[in-house]
C-alpha cells in the first residue's frame, strides 16, 4: 500500500512473517532517478581512472563494515523476507565470497588483450584490445535474495570501473538501503546509489542507464529486454527457471534425497535454481520417495520467529500461485504425501506430489514453493525428454554413482547449468559461467570472466609496425 506524505509517496514494507509494517519507503519517480544516474555519471570517470588496485581496496573498506554491521544486516535481511537465520547467513557469506573471487581476478579480466597474427596483414599490426568500462549499470532484483542479487552485479560493474544504481524489490528494500548508506559511511566515491518502487522505478532505470541487468521473472525480464533495445543499450537477464533432478537407478538415495529436499525446500522454494520437478527411473522411486518423507517430516514448520526451517512465502500473491498449482495438481489425480494443503497467513507447509505428469501446471510453471513433485519414469532417456520439456532450462540435477554416465545425461539436458550428486550448489562456484538457456536468461553469464566483463565495452586500437599504409601496399596500389 502507498501513503502520500507532504512532498513524496512512500509505500509499506511488510514482514512476510506476520505481515506487520517494518519501514515506509518513499518512492522514487522518474525525476529522481533521473538526478542519480546524472550523480553517478559525474563520478564515474574519476572512479574508472583509479588504479584497479584502489578500487579493490575502497570494496575491502566497504566488505569490513558489512562485517562490522553484521547483526544489524542479518536482522534487516531476516525481517523483510522472513527467512531463517541459517539462510540469511548463506546469503550474506555468498555475497561476500564474490567480492573475493573478483578482487582476486579483476586485474587479468580488465587487462588488455594483444591478440595473435592470423593473416601477413595482422602479422604487420599492433593490435590492442581494451576494456572500457558501461558508465552507468542498473540492476534490477528480486525478493528472493534481496541482497545477493543486488550484490553478486554491483561489486563486478564497480570493479570494472562502473557506477551502479540498485533497483531492489519494492517487497525487500531495507537491507539494500542499508548497504547503500553504508558505502557512503566508509566515504567511498559516490559510485554506488539505490532508487526505490516498483515496476515505474524500474523502467526509469532502464531509459537511463547504459547496461541493464535484471534478475526476476521471465514475464518482466521481457518487457525490459523491449525497452533495451528501443534505446539499444545492452542488457543480461536472469529470469525463471522450473529445474528438474534427474534420479538414476544406480544413485545413491539417500544423498539424492537429502540434497533434492535441501535444495527444493531452501527458502520454501522460492530460488531461481531450486529444485523444482524430480524424475525417478521406476526401480528406485518408492525407495526414493520413502527416503524424502523421512527427510521431510524431520522440518521444524512450526514456531514464529527463524528457528523454522520453512520460510514464510514473501507476499500473498505467492501464496496463491503455489495453493492454486497444487490444487490443479491435486484435481487432476495427483496425491500429496504430505502437505498439499495451505497454511495460515504466509505460511505454506512442505508438500511432496506424486503421480504427477506434464499436464499439471505444478510441472510445467515455475512454482516458487515448497513443492517436491516427483514422476517416475521408466528409463534414463524418459527422463531427459520430459526435463528438456520445459520453456525454462536455468540449471538441473543429476544423482548417479557412475559419474561418467551422469556426465553424459548432463550433457543431454538444456540448462545452462547442471551439477552431479548435488543441487543448486553451483551459485557458489564462481569461476563458472552461469547462464540460463532459452527463457531463462539472456547474456548473463554470472561468475567467470564474463560475470565482470559484460560491464566492460572493448576498443580495438591497431597501429601498422611500418608506417605505410598497409592495406592499399598489400593491394598493389601506386599510391
Ligand atoms: P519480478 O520480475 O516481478 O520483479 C523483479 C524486479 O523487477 C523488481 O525489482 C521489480 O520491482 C522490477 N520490475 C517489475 N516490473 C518492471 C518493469 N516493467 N521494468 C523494470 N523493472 C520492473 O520478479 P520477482 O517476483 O521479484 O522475483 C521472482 C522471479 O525472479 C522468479 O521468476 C525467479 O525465478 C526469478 N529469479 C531468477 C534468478 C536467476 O538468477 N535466474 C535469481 C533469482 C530470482
Amino acid at each position: 500500500m502507498s501513503v502520500t506524505t507532504d512532498d513524496s509517496v512512500r509505500f509499506e514494507v511488510r514482514a512476510p512473517a506476520d505481515g506487520r509494517i517494518l519501514d515506509l519507503v518513499r518512492e522514487d519517480g522518474p525525476g529522481e532517478v533521473a538526478a542519480a544516474v546524472n550523480r553517478l555519471r559525474k563520478a564515474q570517470p574519476t572512479w574508472a581512472a583509479l588504479p584497479i588496485g584502489e578500487r579493490i581496496a575502497w570494496l575491502g573498506r566497504f566488505r569490513d563494515w558489512i562485517y562490522a554491521n553484521e547483526s544489524r544486516l542479518s536482522a534487516l535481511l531476516a525481517a523483510e523476507t522472513g527467512k531463517p537465520a541459517a539462510e540469511v547467513g548463506i546469503e550474506l557469506t555468498s555475497s561476500l565470497g564474490v567480492l573475493r573471487y573478483y578482487s582476486r581476478h579483476a586485474h587479468r579480466f580488465l587487462a588488455d588483450g594483444n591478440p595473435r597474427p592470423s593473416s601477413l596483414l595482422t602479422a604487420l599490426k599492433r593490435m590492442r584490445v581494451r576494456r572500457v568500462p558501461q558508465e552507468v549499470v542498473g540492476v534490477i532484483s528480486p525478493w528472493n535474495f534481496p541482497v545477493a542479487m543486488c550484490l553478486w552485479d554491483a561489486f563486478p560493474a564497480l570493479l570494472a570501473g562502473s557506477s551502479v544504481i540498485l533497483k531492489p524489490s519494492e517487497h525487500t528494500p531495507l537491507t539494500t538501503n542499508a548497504l547503500v548508506q553504508g558505502w557512503a559511511e566508509v566515504g567511498a566515491p559516490q559510485v554506488l546509489a539505490v532508487v526505490n518502487g516498483a515496476a515505474a522505478t524500474g523502467t526509469a532505470v532502464v531509459d537511463r542507464v547504459d547496461h541493464v541487468h535484471f534478475t526476476g521473472s521471465t514475464r518482466t525480464g521481457r518487457s525490459i529486454a523491449t525497452r533495451a533495445a528501443d534505446r539499444l543499450i545492452p542488457y543480461s537477464l536472469e529470469l525463471g527457471g522450473n529445474d528438474p533432478a534427474l534420479v538414476l537407478a544406480d544413485a545413491d538415495l539417500d544423498l539424492a534425497a537429502s540434497g533434492i529436499v535441501f535444495n527444493g525446500l531452501l527458502n520454501s522454494g522460492q530460488m531461481c535454481v531450486s529444485v523444482e520437478r524430480v524424475y525417478v527411473v521406476a526401480e528406485v522411486h518408492d525407495e526414493f520417495v520413502a527416503r524424502v518423507l523421512d527427510r521431510v517430516r524431520a522440518l521444524r514448520t512450526e514456531g514464529d520467529g527463524f528457528d523454522r526451517d520453512i520460510t514464510t512465502l514473501i507476499t500473498p500473491d505467492q501464496h496463491d500461485v503455489v495453493r492454486d498449482q497444487v490444487a490443479d495438481a491435486l484435481s487432476r489425480g495427483a496425491h500429496a504425501l504430505i502437505g498439499g494443503e495451505p497454511g495460515e497467513g504466509r505460511h505454506y507447509p512442505p508438500t511432496v506430489l506424486v503421480n504427477v505428469d506434464h499436464s499439471m501446471r505444478v510441472m510445467a510453471e515455475e512454482t516458487f514453493g515448497p513443492v517436491l513433485p516427483i514422476m517416475r519414469v521408466a528409463n534414463v532417456d524418459e527422463a531427459v525428454r520430459l526435463a528438456n520439456d520445459s520453456p525454462y532450462g536455468l540449471s538441473a540435477s543429476v544423482w548417479s554413482r557412475d559419474r561418467a554416465a551422469a556426465e553424459r545425461v548432463a550433457e543431454r539436458l538444456e540448462a545452462g547449468t547442471v551439477d552431479i550428486n548435488d543441487a543448486a550448489t553451483h551459485i557458489l562456484c564462481h569461476p563458472i559461467p552461469q547462464s540460463g538457456w532459452k527463457q531463462s536468461g539472456v547474456g548473463a553469464r554470472l561468475g567467470g570472466a564474463h560475470g565482470l566483463q559484460k560491464y566492460t565495452r572493448t576498443q580495438a586500437i591497431t597501429a601498422n609496425r611500418v608506417d605505410l599504409p598497409l592495406v592499399t601496399a598489400l593491394a598493389g596500389f601506386p599510391y
